[in-house]
């Protein structure tokens, strides 16, 4: 049931703390990451809200499953990169069933601000074939939220809701709804069916529901002014709004798009005479739509990453009537950008990075801040290709090799590397910088991890303080161990000084 109605000034983070509280969440879960750590400290201020970091996404969302099918609404909240690392558990959910709603938020870094790369979360909706919801305003991110608990236990699986950090900094009114039944259990009788058979239940009934849902949903909107028109999701959806307006043209704005709402979309498409496809980051609209009257991103009308603004689109506009456009695309540089991230001024593990740099080995780093290592003036980065990562990919090298780990990436995923390369015997040496903080992704507190390390390495673990390290004596610490002819690990722990 759904009752009392009350409105509220507010931007995209707190439309998603006040869908949470209206849609009666019990559960939040996540892992600090841009741009989502603002929309988890909000929910962790909710008095109803049981909300804390966890060490990895894949923990996050098992969580949010146990909460489900014991009747109580959950929310994950990842930045994108983390929905890679959930997509196991988030994927099988789907076909496994839930009890209580589940919806994750998952942050998309437009441009890669703060990320190692640029990805679109929308297509895990077609991987996992569970709904995509993508709001363009904080009125259309809290019914997503809240709408989307309805449907996720209407259909037995999680919704996916893209966030960008332009949707959680616009501001505006929003209408608040209460959510006042029960939601809930996941019953037995899943363990009625095969695997198979699990599979096909959910496309006949929760798949089907869900489509049915998407072709009707008020968050898709047509303005009708004239022949050629704009089809836009997300925060795309604002600047399109505007040179829309201004070009007098027909504007479907899409805020449910996978299952995506064809019919909808087909329909609007056979009134116009041109389309422009307007979103962040893929052509996921566009490759869906694939109609020769169709321009976007994959026609070269407008750039094929990154953020789009009222410019990019009105080019596009003025240029709608060309099948295609070549622009010429020069990937952005360090010198192009004019400037590469770097350590801070008085990080503690300076003398440490030095050292490493004194051995002249290949260096595999995680991405945490010592993937700033891989810039001048340092360069001793050879790979890193995400959190937890350097490890594993150190123990690939074809030459004994430098793993860089913090000690939040060990307890996101590097543990299970480091214990792997004990137990294969791998000829490594890992140097870990103990700061019992996510220093990169925002400073948030994390346990002291000594004393596990030590316990698994002994006396092949080498507990080192920062304060009074020089690069010289480091250099002669690291050469002995990286010498040795078998794994080493070099632990060494000092106080961030990011503030
Ligand atoms: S945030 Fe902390 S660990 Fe990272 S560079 Fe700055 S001082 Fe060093």
């Amino acid at each position: 049931m759904v009752s009392k109605v009350s409105t509220l000034n507010t931007d995209g983070v707190g439309a998603v703390l006040a869908a949470a509280e209206d849609g009666s969440v019990k559960l939040a879960t996540g892992v600090p990451g841009y741009p989502i750590n603002g929309i988890f400290a909000s929910l962790q201020s909710s008095g109803s809200i049981c909300a804390n970091w966890q060490y990895n996404e894949k923990i996050a969302y098992e969580m949010a499953v146990g909460s489900s099918a014991c009747g109580e609404r959950a929310i994950v909240v990842s930045k994108h990169v983390g929905i890679n690392v959930m997509s196991d558990p988030l994927i099988i959910s789907a076909t496994h069933g839930i009890g209580a709603g589940i919806v994750v938020i998952a942050g998309d870094d437009v441009g890669a601000e703060l990320s190692q790369n640029e990805q679109d979360s929308r297509w895990y909706g077609k991987l996992a074939e569970i709904p995509v919801y993508d709001p363009s305003t904080p009125q259309d991110l809290y019914d997503s939220i809240f709408d989307g608990l309805a449907l996720s236990e209407r259909i037995s699986a999680p919704v996916l809701v893209r966030v960008t950090v332009a949707v959680l900094n616009d501001r505006s009114d929003i209408t608040r709804r209460k959510y006042t039944a029960e939601p809930g259990k996941l019953g037995r009788d899943i363990w009625n069916y095969t695997m198979y058979g699990k599979h096909q239940k959910y496309l006949k009934e929760g798949w089907s529901a869900a489509s049915f849902e998407s072709s009707r949903s008020g968050l898709n909107k047509i303005v009708r002014r004239g022949p050629y028109g704009i089809i836009s999701s997300g925060h795309a959806s604002i600047p399109a709004a505007a040179i829309a307006a201004s070009y007098r043209m027909s504007h479907l704005t899409l805020g449910f798009v996978n299952p995506f709402p064809k019919n909808k979309v087909n329909d609007f498409i056979s009134e116009m005479e041109y389309v422009l496809v307007c979103e962040d980051v893929a052509p996921f609209l566009e490759e869906h739509i694939n109609s020769p009257k169709a321009r976007g991103r994959m026609t070269g009308h407008l750039p094929r990453a990154g953020v789009l603004d009222e410019d990019n689109i009105m080019n596009a506009v003025e240029n709608i009537l060309k099948d295609r456009i070549n622009p010429e695309i020069v990937p952005e540089t360090l010198e192009s950008r004019g400037f590469a991230k770097s350590l801070c001024k008085e990080c503690p593990y300076k003398p440490v990075y030095d050292a490493i740099k004194m051995l002249d080995a290949p260096v595999s780093s995680d991405v945490g801040c010592s993937i700033y290592t891989a810039n001048p003036p340092y360069n001793i980065v050879t790979v890193a290709c995400g959190l937890g990562s350097s490890i594993s990919a150190a123990c690939g090298f074809n030459k004994k090799g430098v793993a860089m780990a913090g000690d939040f990436s060990l307890l996101h995923t590097g543990l299970q590397s480091m214990l792997n390369a004990k137990l294969h015997g791998h000829n490594v040496l890992v140097v870990v910088f103990v700061n019992e903080e996510a220093a990169m992704t925002g400073g948030q507190k994390i346990p002291e991890v000594t004393g596990i390390i030590k316990s698994l390495f002994g006396d092949d673990c080498s507990v080192n303080e920062a304060e009074g390290l020089t690069a010289e004596n480091v250099y002669e610490d690291l050469k002995k161990m990286y010498e040795e002819p078998s794994m080493k690990v070099y632990l060494v722990k000092g106080l961030c000084v990011k503030k």
